[in-house]
C-alpha cells in the first residue's frame, strides 16, 4: 500500500464525456486533481457506458490509484423531441405548440418526450426551456398539445430539458428506465448512483430496494433540483448517502435568486448530518471555451469550498470543454488556496459551535462527543493526520465535517467503503485490515517512511478499543511521531 495524498482536501468530481474518455486525458486529470469519475447515464448506450467504466479502471490502475465511479441516473428529465431543421429560433410574442405526438418538430410545432404534458399543465403556467432560457406561458390546453405565448425567447435544439416549476408531475424518479440502467451499472460493479428528480425520501429507498433485491448494497447521492426534494430534505437526508445541490435544474425549478441562500443551507444540513455534499453545475462552465475561468467563476467554487462542500464537480467542462486537463487544474489551485485560508476565514465553525452548544444543554452523542474531541484536538496541535480506522465510514465523516487542518486517514479492508470515503472533505482513504496489532506501527511507518510526518509532529488516532461494531469508536490517542 503506498499513502499518496490528493493535492486538495476538497474532492473533484470530473464528469467524463468525448473530451476526456481517452487514457491519456484521463491520466492528465488524474495528475491534475481529479477524485472521482462521473459518468452521466443521460447520454449514451449501454455499451458506451461499459466501456468508459473499463477505461476509467484501466487508467486508474493504470497510476496506481483508486478512482470511484459515480453513475448519475437521468430520472424523469423532461426534454424536447426531434427538430426538424435545427436550431429552431422562438421569438417573444410569437405562439408556438407544445406536442405530445412523436413528430419531428418545426418553427410552431415543438415535440416534448413527457406523455402527460396536457394534464400537468394549465392556462398562465410557466414552461421553460432549454435551462430556462426560452420562457413560454400556456394560453390554452387541448387533447394532446399545449399553445404557448414566448415571454422570452431564444435558440432551440433537440434533446433540449424542459421544466414545468411547481406543477404536479406524473413521473416519478426512480424511472423504469433508471432501473433498467441502474442493473446494468450493477452488473459493472458500480455502487455509487445519483438519483435525479427526487421529490422525497421514498424516491431514495425505492432505488436501494431495487438493488437490494439484485443482491447488492449501494451508495446513494440525492440530486437536489426540485423544489419538493428542498422541502423534504430532513427526510431526505435521513435516507440518502450523499447530497448533490444540482444548481442547474435547480436553478429553473425554483426561482434563481434563491439558489445562493439554498446553497448555503443545504451544505449547512448535509453537514450536520455528516452527509458528503456536492455542489454541481457550471463552477468552471466558461473553460469549456477558455483557458482561464471568469473571476465570478473562482470566486464560486471558493465559496462553495467555505460554505462546507466536501466536493465540486465538473460537469460540461470535462465532458465536452475544450480544456478538461486545464479546468482540472485550476479548480484544484483554487480549492488548495482557499483551504490553506480556512482557518483565518474560520468557515466551519458553525458545526462546532452547534456541537458546544448540544455539550451545554447535555444532549451530546458519544460519537459526536468523540468527533468534536479529535477535531479540537487536531486543531490546537495542528495534528498533520487523524487516522481513523472505521467500520462504516461514519467515523471519518464525522471528522470530516469539521474541515480539520491535517488529512483524515480513513482505513478500512472493504474497497466499496474506501471508495465512498473519497467523496469526504480531506479524508485519504487506505484499504487496509485494523484487526491485527500491528496496524498503528504499519500506518505511522507508512506515514514516515513516505516522509509525511516529520519527527515531532503530532498524529492524532482514533479507534475502538473497547466496543465493536458501528459507532463503536471510544478512544483518541495523541502521538508525537
Ligand atoms: C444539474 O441539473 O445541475 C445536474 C447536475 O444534473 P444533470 O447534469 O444530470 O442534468
Amino acid at each position: 500500500m503506498k499513502l499518496s495524498l490528493p493535492c486538495c482536501k476538497t474532492k473533484l468530481i470530473c464528469t467524463i464525456g468525448p473530451s476526456s474518455d481517452s487514457e491519456n486525458v484521463l491520466r492528465d486529470m488524474l495528475e491534475s486533481g481529479m477524485s472521482i469519475a462521473r459518468l452521466n447515464f443521460s447520454h449514451g448506450t449501454p455499451e458506451d457506458h461499459k466501456k468508459d467504466i473499463e477505461l476509467i479502471r484501466s487508467t486508474a490502475a493504470s497510476v496506481n490509484r483508486i478512482v470511484p465511479i459515480l453513475v448519475d441516473l437521468p430520472g424523469p428529465k423532461i426534454r424536447v423531441g426531434i427538430l426538424e431543421n435545427e436550431p429552431i429560433f422562438l421569438e417573444r410574442g410569437n405562439i408556438v405548440t407544445l406536442t405530445t405526438e412523436k413528430v419531428h418538430g418545426t418553427d410552431n410545432l415543438i415535440p416534448v418526450t413527457y406523455r402527460r404534458l396536457t394534464e400537468s399543465v394549465h392556462p398562465k403556467s410557466v414552461i421553460y426551456l432549454n435551462d430556462g432560457f426560452i420562457e413560454l406561458e400556456v394560453i390554452e390546453v387541448k387533447k394532446n398539445e399545449v399553445a404557448c405565448r414566448v415571454i422570452s425567447g431564444g435558440q432551440l435544439l433537440s434533446g433540449k430539458g424542459l421544466n414545468l416549476p411547481g406543477a404536479r408531475l406524473f413521473a416519478t424518479s426512480p424511472t423504469k428506465r433508471d432501473l433498467e440502467l441502474m442493473e446494468s451499472a450493477l452488473d459493472e460493479g458500480i455502487d455509487i448512483f445519483g438519483i435525479s428528480f427526487i421529490e422525497s425520501a421514498e424516491a431514495i429507498e425505492r432505488a436501494r430496494e431495487f438493488a437490494r433485491k439484485k443482491g447488492k448494497e449501494i451508495y446513494i447521492v440525492a440530486k437536489i433540483e426540485r423544489a419538493g426534494a428542498v422541502e423534504n430534505i430532513d427526510d431526505i437526508l435521513q435516507v440518502a448517502d450523499a447530497l448533490m445541490i444540482a444548481r442547474g435544474d435547480l436553478g429553473v425549478e425554483v426561482p434563481i435568486e434563491e439558489v445562493p441562500a439554498l446553497q448555503k443551507e443545504l451544505i449547512m444540513k448535509a453537514n450536520i448530518a455528516c452527509r458528503p455534499v456536492i455542489t454541481a453545475t457550471q463552477m468552471l462552465e466558461s473553460m469549456a471555451e477558455n483557458t482561464r475561468p471568469t473571476r465570478a467563476e473562482t470566486t464560486d467554487v471558493a465559496n462553495a469550498i467555505l460554505d462546507g462542500t466536501d466536493t465540486v464537480m465538473l460537469s460540461e467542462e470535462t465532458a465536452i470543454g475544450k480544456y478538461p486537463v486545464e479546468t482540472v487544474s485550476v479548480m484544484a489551485r483554487i480549492a488548495s488556496v482557499t483551504e490553506s485560508r480556512r482557518r483565518t476565514i474560520r468557515s466551519s465553525a458553525f458545526i462546532r459551535n452547534l456541537l458546544h452548544e448540544d455539550l451545554r444543554k447535555g444532549q451530546i452523542t458519544v460519537p459526536d462527543m468523540i468527533s468534536l474531541n479529535v477535531s479540537e484536538t487536531a486543531s490546537a496541535l495542528h495534528a498533520k493526520f487523524i487516522i481513523t480506522p472505521t467500520e462504516t465510514g461514519t467515523t471519518a465523516r464525522r471528522i470530516a465535517r469539521f474541515k480539520p487542518e491535517g488529512w483524515v486517514i480513513a482505513s478500512n479492508p472493504r474497497t466499496s467503503i474506501c471508495d465512498f470515503l473519497f467523496f469526504s472533505y480531506g479524508v485519504c482513504p487506505t484499504i487496509m485490515e485494523t484487526t491485527h496489532t500491528g496496524w498503528r506501527d504499519s500506518i505511522l511507518g507508512k506515514l514516515k517512511e513516505e516522509k509525511l510526518v516529520r519527527k515531532g509532529e503530532y498524529v492524532i488516532m482514533t479507534e475502538g478499543r473497547f466496543s465493536k461494531g458501528e459507532g463503536s469508536t471510544d478512544s483518541l490517542s495523541i502521538i508525537t511521531a
